[in-house]
C-alpha cells in the first residue's frame, strides 16, 4: 500500500468523534455566552422542583403556551402544558403528522439532592435552635456542613390555607447553617472514619437562631420558642403545622462563571435542571415541527423516580392517552412509534481522579453532551441500553449539522454507577437513550459545567426535534 493511501485509511477508519478530547469548536462564542446568561438566571430561580415548575411555567407562557386542555381538540402548531402536583410537568407542540406516527420526547428531571426537614423538626440544645433533617437523594453529607444555606417550600396550615417559605437568597436575608468539627479535635472522631461516617444523617442539624425569646430562667427551651415566634410573625405557622410542609434546605449560594475565561458555571442543582433549561429552549424554539415533539420535567429521579411525580408513574402514559383521544388516535400506536432523548447528566473526566476513569469511554468538559448507550452499575443493572439502531439514528442527525456530542460511560465498569429516567420511558415501547452534560463534582452544592457543553445540548435537542 502506497503512504498516502494508508493515511486515507487511517482517516476513513479511525474515529473522530465520541472518543477524542479534541472535539471541534463549532458553536458561536455570542450565542453560547447569551445562552449561559440565561441558563445562570433559570438555576437562580429554579432551587427546588416546585420552583423549576413555576419558573418553566412562566417561561412557557411568555412563548405563547397554554394549560392543557384534555377536551379540546389540538391542531398543528398548538402549544400547552400541563402541570402535574405542582411538582412536575409535561409541555407539548403539536407536529403536522399524525400522532400515530409517533412523538419525539425530551425527559429531564428538576428535583436535585438536598436536605428535607423531618415532620418534627424543631428543637433547641445548648442554647441553640435546630432543625431536624433528612437528607434526599445521593450526597457525602460532609458537604453539606460549614456552607450557607437557604430554605425553600410550602408549608399547610389547620386552616388549610399554603404558606410559601423563601429565605436565605436576599442578600439581606439571614442564612442557615450546619456546623462541622475543628480540625484541632478531629483527630479521633473524625480522622480515622470513612467517608459516609464523617457526619451521618443524624448531625444535619441546621441551626435557625441563639436568642431566647426573653432572658428569664422559667421559660423552657426559650430560644425555639423565639424561633416559634418570629415564624408565627413571619408565616402565622404554629409549630404542629410543620407536620404537613414541605421545607428543603438547598445551598444559599447562587450560580456563578468560573474561571478567568468564563468559561465554566458552578451551582447548586445542574444534576438536571441543565437539561430542564436546554429542553424548554430546544421546544420552544420549534418551528411547526413535523412530529408532536413533548418536553417532560419529571421530580422524584433522586430517590428512585417514585410517587405521582416520579417518571415511575404513569404520568407520560396518561398524557399521551389524553392527547391521543384529544387527536382520535389509538395510544399505544403513540407509545410504540415514539422516540426519546432522557436527558440527564454525566460525569466529566477529572484528572484530580483519574483512577475511577476508563479513559477511551468517557465525556470530557468542553466536547459537547454526552451520549450514553447505557447507564446503570453492577453490570448495566438499571439500565435502558438503547438500540444499536436507535444510536445510529441519533448520532447520524447529530452529524448532520454538526452538532458536537461525545459517547461516554459513568467512570470504570465497577467503579459504582447509577440510573436515569430512560428506563421508566422505554418501558412504554418507546426507543429512548440517555444524554446530558458531563459535570464535575456531580451531587455536591455546587456542581461544575461548561457553557459550551450546555449550549451544545440545546443544539442537540433541537436538532432531535426538528430531525427524528
Ligand atoms: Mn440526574
Ligand atoms: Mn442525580
Amino acid at each position: 500500500m502506497e503512504k498516502n493511501d494508508v493515511k486515507k485509511l487511517q482517516k476513513k477508519l479511525l474515529s473522530q468523534k465520541g472518543s477524542s478530547i479534541s472535539v471541534g469548536r463549532s458553536l458561536d462564542d455570542n450565542a453560547i455566552s447569551s445562552f449561559s446568561h440565561d441558563y445562570i438566571e433559570f438555576l437562580n430561580n429554579s432551587k427546588t422542583e416546585r420552583e423549576a415548575v413555576a419558573s418553566s411555567v412562566e417561561f412557557l407562557k411568555e412563548r405563547g403556551f397554554v394549560p392543557f386542555d384534555p377536551d379540546k381538540k389540538y391542531r398543528p402548531g398548538d402549544k400547552a402544558y400541563w402541570v402535574n402536583h405542582q411538582k412536575s410537568l409535561i409541555a407539548f407542540i403539536v407536529g403536522s403528522e399524525s400522532l400515530e406516527k409517533g412523538t419525539l420526547i425530551t425527559a429531564a428531571h428538576i428535583d436535585s439532592p438536598r436536605l428535607d426537614l423531618k415532620p418534627r423538626p424543631l428543637y433547641e440544645e445548648a442554647s441553640l435552635a435546630y432543625f431536624r433533617t433528612h437528607y434526599y437523594g445521593g450526597i457525602k453529607k460532609y458537604q453539606w456542613t460549614a456552607i450557607p444555606l437557604s430554605i425553600h417550600g410550602v408549608v399547610v396550615l389547620s386552616d388549610g390555607r399554603e404558606i410559601s417559605v423563601f429565605i436565605g437568597e436576599d442578600d439581606l436575608d439571614p442564612v442557615f447553617y450546619i456546623s462541622d468539627l475543628l480540625p484541632h479535635l478531629s483527630r479521633k472522631s473524625q480522622a480515622g472514619k470513612t467517608m459516609g461516617e464523617i457526619i451521618v444523617g443524624e448531625q444535619l442539624n441546621v441551626i435557625l437562631g441563639s436568642k431566647p425569646i426573653e432572658y428569664n430562667e422559667e421559660i423552657k427551651d426559650p430560644v425555639k420558642l423565639n424561633v416559634l415566634h418570629i415564624l408565627n410573625e413571619k408565616y402565622d405557622i404554629v409549630e404542629d403545622d410543620l407536620i404537613s410542609a414541605e421545607l428543603e434546605i438547598v445551598p444559599a449560594m447562587t450560580a456563578r462563571y468560573v474561571g478567568f475565561d468564563k468559561s465554566m458555571i458552578a451551582s447548586y442543582g445542574q444534576d438536571d435542571r441543565v437539561c430542564a433549561y436546554t429542553g424548554l429552549r430546544a421546544l420552544a424554539e420549534l418551528n411547526a415541527p413535523k412530529k408532536t415533539c413533548i418536553l417532560v420535567l419529571a421530580d422524584k429521579e433522586e430517590i428512585g423516580s417514585v410517587g405521582n411525580t416520579g417518571m415511575n408513574s404513569d404520568m407520560l402514559r396518561n398524557f399521551i392517552t389524553l392527547l391521543s383521544h384529544s387527536l382520535d388516535v389509538i395510544p399505544e400506536k403513540v407509545f410504540i412509534n415514539s422516540k426519546c432523548l432522557s436527558a440527564d447528566v454525566n460525569v466529566a473526566y477529572d484528572p484530580n481522579f483519574a483512577e475511577v476513569y476508563e479513559r477511551q469511554n468517557t465525556a470530557y468538559l468542553n466536547c459537547g453532551p454526552t451520549l450514553s448507550k447505557y447507564t446503570g452499575s453492577g453490570g448495566k443493572g438499571g439500565s435502558n441500553d438503547a438500540s444499536a439502531e436507535f444510536l445510529g439514528e441519533v448520532r447520524n442527525a447529530f452529524d448532520s449539522e454538526d452538532v458536537p456530542w461525545q459517547i461516554g460511560e459513568l467512570g470504570k465498569v465497577d467503579e459504582g454507577g447509577g440510573g436515569t429516567v430512560a428506563q421508566f420511558v422505554s418501558r412504554l415501547g418507546i426507543d429512548t437513550i440517555d444524554i446530558g452534560v458531563g459535570l464535575l463534582s456531580m451531587h455536591s452544592p455546587y456542581e461544575l459545567s461548561s457553557c459550551f457543553d450546555v449550549y451544545a445540548l440545546f443544539k442537540a435537542v433541537n436538532c432531535f426535534f426538528r430531525l427524528m
